[in-house]
C-alpha cells in the first residue's frame, strides 16, 4: 500500500530509543566481562559494526525507494511491564541478497498508538536500518503503560508497513488473574503450509512462545518441496543449497518470512523466540558440527547463523551476538501469575553421547561432568527458581525433558539429543526445582514434531513416585508433513511411559491458559499442511491444578 507521505512532528535523529547507540553503549560494558579467549574470538568475529557517525554508507533518501519495502513484515517480542521490542527489516527486493538496498542506510519512523487508527500516538521516533545488520530495525519502545494493548507502525519514505498488535506485561508484583499463550515450534517451509499460524493469528492469546527450529538449513527447491509451486510461483534458484554464509541465513529468513501466514501471526502477537539446532546446522552441540568441518569454520558458521537469527527476531540489544556467541536464554515476569526462564539448550551443550544415535544410558551419557544447559545457565536457572514469587514458573525450552523410553524391552534406547542423553544435567535441574520449592512447574518443549503431554516425575522408573510437574510438547507448524494422530510408534511409546498421558502426530501448536487456580492446555491441530486452508481442531486437552501437579484430562 502506497501513502501520502507521513507528516509527523520532528524528533531528534539521536533518540534513545535508537538501537544503534544502545548496542554501541552495552558492547563497552560487555567488554569488560570478556574473558581472554572470549575477547579473541569477539574481536576475529566483531567487523562492519556500524558506531555512532561513523558509517561511510550513505544514506537512502527512503522516500525514493521504488518498491514496497515492508515484505518480510514486522513484530514485536519480550513484553516488559514498561516496554516490548519491535521489528522489522526493510527488503523491497527479499530474495536478492542486499534486499534491494545495496550498502545504504534507510532511516525508518516507527509508531505506537492505543487504537488500530493511530488517533492517539504515544510513542514514535527514528531508527537507522544498517546494511550491516540486514537492514533491520530493533526499537526497545520504553515508557509504556503495564498491562496494555497497544498498536505499531513503521514508515520509510512514503512506504507505509501493515499494523501490528501487541502488548506490555502486567505490573510488576501485580497478581494478574489470567494469562493465554500459544507455544509453537518447527517450522520446516518445504515441508507444508502454516496454516496452523494462520489458525494463531487469529487465536485470542496474550503472547507466542517460539521453541525453535524457526528455520531450517536444508536446500529448498524451485517448487517449495511440498508447497508444490507451479511456474510462475516457483522459488529462484537461491534457495537450493544448504545454508552456511550469512547471506544463506538472511535469505533463508526471507523465505520464510515471505509466507503471509507467518507474517500475520507476527502482526498479530508478541513473540518470546528461542532457538534450537536448524537455525545454525541440524544437531549441534555447542562449538560441535554435525557435518565434519574444522571446529573454527563451524565456528564461524554458527555466528553468521546467530547474526541473522538476531537480525530477524524481535529481540533486545543484550541477545545481541558477539560473533559465535549470544545470550539468547532470559527471564520474563507476567506479574506474579508466571515467570518464564526462557533456556537455550544448544549453544553450551556437551556432545551427544554415543554418536547421537538412539541407545540405552550408559556411562557415557551419565557422565556427571557433561550438560546441556552449561554451568552458568543451569546456575541462572537455579537461582532464578529461588528469587520467584510466581504463581507458575513456566521453563520454554527445545529437547523433551521428561523420560521417552523408545522400546518395551529393557534396556530401552532414548534419545541422545535430548535430556534423557544428559540424565546427570536432568537431575540437577529437577533437584534445584525441588530445592528452590516451586511448586507449579511448567516445561515446554518444541524439537520432536509431535504433541505430547507428560507428568514429570521425581523417578520417572517409578510411576508411584510424586509428580513435579507437567510437560507439553507442542508439536510442529509444519516439519513432518501432515502427519497422522496415532504414529506406528504410539502403543509402544504410550506403553513404554507411564507418565506419558497424549500422544499426537499431526501439525499445530499447544494453546496454554494459566490461571490463579489451575492451567489448561489444549493441543490444536490441522488435519494437513501439503495442501493450504485445513480446519483447526483441538486433539486434546487437560488441566493441571496450582499446588496439586499433574495432568488431567478435560
Ligand atoms: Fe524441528
Ligand atoms: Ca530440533
Amino acid at each position: 500500500m502506497r501513502t501520502g507521505r507521513p507528516r509527523l512532528p520532528s524528533q531528534h535523529p539521536f533518540s534513545p530509543h535508537d538501537t544503534v547507540l544502545r548496542a554501541a553503549a552495552r558492547h563497552v560494558d560487555r567488554r569488560r566481562f570478556l574473558t581472554v579467549a572470549a575477547a579473541a574470538a569477539a574481536l576475529a568475529f566483531t567487523t562492519n559494526r556500524p558506531a555512532r557517525g561513523a558509517s561511510a554508507a550513505p544514506e537512502i533518501d527512503a522516500a525514493r525507494i521504488p518498491d514496497d519495502p515492508f515484505t518480510l513484515g514486522i513484530a514485536s517480542g519480550d513484553p516488559l511491564p514498561d516496554s516490548v521490542v519491535l521489528w522489522t527489516r526493510l527488503a523491497p527486493a527479499p530474495f536478492e541478497p542486499d534486499g534491494g538496498l545495496g550498502d545504504q542506510r534507510v532511516a525508518v519512523r516507527w509508531e505506537v498508538a492505543v487504537d488500530e487508527y493511530f488517533a492517539i500516538v504515544v510513542k514514535q521516533g527514528t531508527a537507522l536500518a544498517h546494511a550491516e545488520y540486514g537492514h533491520s530495525v530493533h526499537v526497545d519502545v520504553e515508557g509504556l503503560l503495564s498491562g496494555t494493548v497497544y498498536y505499531y507502525r513503521f514508515r520509510a519514505g512514503t512506504w507505509i508497513s501493515p499494523t501490528g498488535r501487541t502488548r506490555t506485561a502486567p505490573g510488576q508484583g501485580l497478581d494478574a488473574s489470567a494469562l493465554r499463550l500459544a507455544a509453537v515450534a518447527c517450522q520446516a517451509y518445504h515441508d507444508g503450509y502454516y496454516t496452523a499460524y494462520r489458525h494463531l493469528a487469529e487465536d485470542d492469546v496474550d503472547l507466542v512462545l517460539h521453541l525453535g527450529d524457526y528455520l531450517y538449513e536444508y536446500p529448498v527447491n524451485a517448487a517449495g518441496g511440498e508447497r508444490r509451486y507451479t511456474a510462475g510461483a516457483q522459488l529462484p534458484d537461491v534457495f537450493n543449497h544448504e545454508t552456511t554464509t550469512l547471506a544463506d541465513y538472511r535469505l533463508r529468513y526471507s523465505l520464510y518470512k515471505s509466507d503471509p501466514d507467518l507474517r500475520a501471526a507476527h502482526a498479530a502477537h508478541p513473540f518470546v523466540v528461542t532457538w534450537d539446532d536448524h537455525e545454525t546446522e541440524n544437531n549441534y552441540a555447542g562449538g560441535v558440527p554435525e557435518s565434519d568441518v574444522p571446529p573454527e569454520q563451524f565456528l564461524a558458521r554458527r555466528a553468521a547463523a546467530y547474526r541473522a537469527y538476531w537480525e530477524n527476531q524481535p529481540l533486545r540489544s543484550g541477545q545481541q551476538p558477539q560473533g559465535p556467541d549470544m545470550r539468547l536464554y532470559r527471564r520474563l515476569q507476567w506479574g506474579t501469575l508466571a515467570q518464564f526462564d526462557i533456556l537455550d539448550t544448544r549453544q553450551y551443550r556437551s556432545d551427544q553421547a554415543y554418536g547421537d544415535k538412539p541407545h540405552a544410558p550408559g556411562p557415557e551419557s551419565d557422565d556427571p561432568a557433561r550438560t546441556l544447559t552449561g554451568a552458568e545457565q543451569e546456575r541462572w536457572l537455579i537461582d532464578g527458581w529461588r528469587a520467584s514469587t510466581a504463581l507458575w514458573n513456566v521453563m520454554p525450552q527445545q529437547v523433551c525433558f521428561s523420560q521417552r523410553k523408545f522400546d518395551l524391552t529393557e534396556p530401552s534406547r532414548v534419545s541422545m539429543d535430548a535430556w534423557d542423553g544428559y540424565r546427570a544435567s536432568r537431575d540437577r535441574i529437577v533437584t534445584g526445582a525441588r530445592s528452590a520449592g516451586i511448586a507449579n512447574w511448567l516445561v515446554l518443549t518444541g524439537d520432536v514434531h509431535v504433541g505430547y503431554a507428560f507428568d514429570i516425575k521425581d523417578d520417572f522408573d517409578d510411576p508411584a513416585s510424586r509428580t513435579l510437574g507437567t510437560e507439553f510438547t507442542c508439536t510442529s507448524i509444519a516439519s513432518g508433513k501432515d502427519g497422522t494422530a496415532k504414529p506406528p510408534n504410539w502403543n509402544t511409546y504410550m506403553t513404554a511411559n507411564p507418565h506419558l498421558k497424549f500422544y499426537d502426530g499431526r501439525r499445530g501448536y499447544v494453546r496454554l491458559e494459566l490461571g490463579r487456580q489451575a492451567a489448561r492446555a489444549d493441543f490444536k491441530t490441522v488435519s494437513a499442511v501439503t495442501t493450504p486452508g485445513a480446519a483447526l481442531t483441538t486433539a486434546g486437552s487437560f488441566v493441571t491444578e496450582a499446588g496439586a501437579p499433574g495432568l488431567q484430562p478435560v
